[in-house]
């Protein structure tokens, strides 16, 4: 499909968004839709009006990578700031839109051409929102920009220096065992200290999502919570099978697996930080440096296929991916787009660990799809739920495996072993995090003691290989504090896990039929987000993880896989 570009992502416009201009704008494009008074017409307005969104997203898309390349630039900074105040505004108006098209005489023509489910993400939205909670929304986001402020600036003690939180996770993956207990209760202590305010922030949250539920007529926080997220073909209570299925399924196997490896390590009486290593001779080591990985990613996307050829080769000539850590970078890593230039963008923090592989995989996963899903002449079905944006992600770090002779040498097998364990093992703490949040928003009006108190007990039900002797924050049940998806976009978790499950079947059917897989792959991403997730999957031939009995099948064949690996030789 080739798509013409002739710049590269430096010489990208930095458009600074002005509010009376935006204002201006969107108010002029709804009252043309106002005018309209029939579906012909309505096309021409909604037209008018993608074409303006896609230019604004794109420039402040634009601003937003350009400020988490270098936080330190004061233009990026000013230019995010607007666009953080813009964003409820243009929200606002987007609404104001929608209000009219979904109330339109001439819905059901409309319909017609645009899919009933153009019209049900509307709905959804309008369900969601209403001009009487926008006070809650601002103080909602205040409370998560603190906690992201406090955990952001985290300042921990260790050994004579002063650590973050990524830095000291480092250390509780030590292959010295002494290190790794130090650093846990140097973490331990310090989410102690700050226990209170962070359990307090929680606490608010809570109470204004429950109040903004019932100002909009729910019972509670938790319908309104999936509408949020988009969820619209399942609820809570399938949510809920799901959650059984995993727990009678795959905690097991998760259990065995950790037993094997304390046994492998040699480890008698295990504590919470030793299943932080995995094997005793480390974590399996890149082959090069950044450079040398990326030609290998290339070599990869270009021998999978053509569309990921294409895909690889405008990243890389039109530079759309920054990779490297660098002082002043904003942490992390994502991907996202310039819809305007059909560019997707990667953005990480290079650091030498075989995260570094897996940047290259996931994110290009996501953002592969971007590339194919751009042709979708609707914008709203250019992108999935986040559910199922998950499924391309993971789905790539499986079709990577074939080539990780290229990026580890002779680490290959010990990646492969320990991208899938951790994997499975991730799907108990996965439905942890969500059981938790149900739990939570079900009974708002619980004590901070009291969410400890029912987070401890789900741990010790689904991960009850955790002993926290040493580290008595976690042990009274604190740990949820430090996962940043309950406070900043509640119920956004299981979303992982479900895209999981959806990614090994793509795992166990390219070890089958590889092509057959990566065609049925490459549709998917085509696919983008036409349809909510349940629609998807039955639209893209992969198993429902909500149908009793599918979490099963899926892990059947993954035990026996696992058996393959000589793991004594790691
Ligand atoms: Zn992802």
């Amino acid at each position: 499909m080739k798509y013409e570009l002739d710049m590269k992502f430096e010489d990208f416009p930095l458009n600074v968004p002005s509010e009376k201009r935006i204002v201006n704008k969107l108010e002029s494009l709804i009252s043309d839709l106002e005018e309209c008074g029939s579906a012909l017409t309505a096309n021409l307005a909604i037209k008018h009006w993608n074409k303006y969104m896609t230019q604004l997203s794109n420039d402040m898309n634009i601003i937003y990578v350009r400020y988490s390349c270098d936080t330190r630039n004061p233009a990026y900074k000013k230019a995010q700031d607007r666009c953080d105040e813009l964003s409820p505004i243009i929200s606002n108006y987007s609404n104001k839109f929608a209000k009219i098209l979904t109330k339109a005489k001439y819905r059901k023509d409309l319909e017609k051409k645009y899919g009933k489910y153009y019209f049900q993400m509307m709905d959804a939205s309008l369900k969601s929102f209403d001009e009487k909670i926008i006070p809650e929304l601002i103080k909602e986001n205040k409370l998560t920009s603190e906690y992201d402020s406090i955990l952001g600036g985290a300042e921990i003690p260790f050994r004579g220096e002063v650590l973050n939180l990524s830095q000291i996770g480092k250390y509780c993956q030590d292959v010295d065992r002494e290190t790794r207990k130090e650093a846990s209760q140097a973490m331990d202590k310090w989410l102690g200290e700050h226990e209170e305010r962070i359990g307090a922030i929680y606490d608010e949250l809570v109470h204004l999502r429950d109040s903004m539920a019932k100002k909009l007529g729910y019972k509670n926080f938790v319908d309104l919570g999936y509408l949020r997220l988009g969820r619209m073909d399942y609820n809570a209570k399938m949510v809920k099978g799901y959650r059984e299925q995993i727990a009678a399924t795959v905690v097991p196997v998760a259990q065995k697996l950790y037993k094997k490896q304390m046994k492998e390590l040699g480890i008698k009486d295990p504590r919470n930080y030793d299943y932080n290593l995995k094997f005793k001779s480390g974590n399996p080591k890149p082959a090069g440096d950044a450079k040398f990985l990326v030609n290998v990613a290339h070599e990869m996307y270009s021998d999978l296929g053509p569309e990921s050829k294409e895909f690889f080769e405008f990243m890389m000539k039109h530079d759309l991916m920054d990779l490297e850590a660098r002082k002043g970078k904003a942490p992390g890593g994502y991907c996202t787009q310039f819809p305007l230039y059909k560019a997707p963008f990667i953005f990480s923090n290079f650091n030498g660990t075989d995260g570094d592989v897996n940047v290259l995989c996931h994110e290009g996963g996501h953002a592969l799809q971007a590339y194919l899903s751009f042709p979708i002449k609707i914008p709203e079905y250019q992108n999935p739920t986040l559910e199922s944006c998950e499924i391309h992600s993971m789905s790539m770090e499986f079709f990577a495996w074939p080539y990780m002779e290229k990026f580890f040498g002779k680490d290959a097998d010990k990646y492969r072993y320990m991208h899938l364990s951790d994997a499975i093992e991730f799907l108990p703490y996965g439905i942890t995090v969500d059981e938790f949040q149900h739990w939570v928003y079900e009974h708002p009006n619980a004590s901070h003691q009291e969410r400890c108190a029912y987070w401890r007990s789900l741990e010790e039900k689904y991960t009850p290989q955790k002993k926290y002797d040493d580290t008595p924050t976690f042990a009274h049940g604190a740990y949820w504090m430090r996962q940043s998806h309950i406070f900043g976009t509640p119920f956004y978790y299981i979303d992982y896990t479900l895209a999981q499950v959806c990614a090994f079947q793509f795992l166990v059917e390219m070890r089958k039929n590889h092509e057959k897989a990566w065609k049925k792959y490459i549709k998917l991403c085509k696919f983008g987000g036409q349809a909510p997730f349940v629609g998807l999957l039955e639209h893209n031939h992969l198993r429902n993880p909500f149908e009793d009995g599918n979490v099963a099948k899926v892990i059947k064949p993954l035990e026996k896989l696992l058996k393959e690996f000589d793991t004594t030789k790691f």
